[in-house]
């Protein structure tokens, strides 16, 4: 799990995405299921902290060790998307 604090800690898994292109499912709002590259889904889960912060969880290994994975930006981009839609609704 790793707090979002700015655009650049992602760079380089935002790279990687769009290289690598993962299927995003939408479950419910804050929670997605994204495709590996060795096949199967990891589940990712977005939410915001109690100080503001949108804390990001990927079921994969390198996110276990709080390292951005291409899943989580994958997901967040998403998510981002959804929670404006929401704002301006
Ligand atoms: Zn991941």
């Amino acid at each position: 799990m790793f707090i979002l604090k700015g655009i650049e800690q992602l760079e380089k898994a935002i790279v990687k995405a769009k290289k690598l292109r993962p299927r995003v499912e939408f479950d419910r709002f804050g929670r997605y299921r994204v495709s590996g590259s060795k096949g199967g889904y990891y589940t990712v889960l977005c939410k915001k902290s109690d100080n503001g912060y949108k804390t990001v969880a990927c079921t994969c290994k390198g996110a276990e060790q709080g390292l951005v994975c291409y899943h989580s930006v994958a997901a967040l981009s998403l998510h981002i998307g959804l929670a404006r839609q929401q704002q301006t609704a």
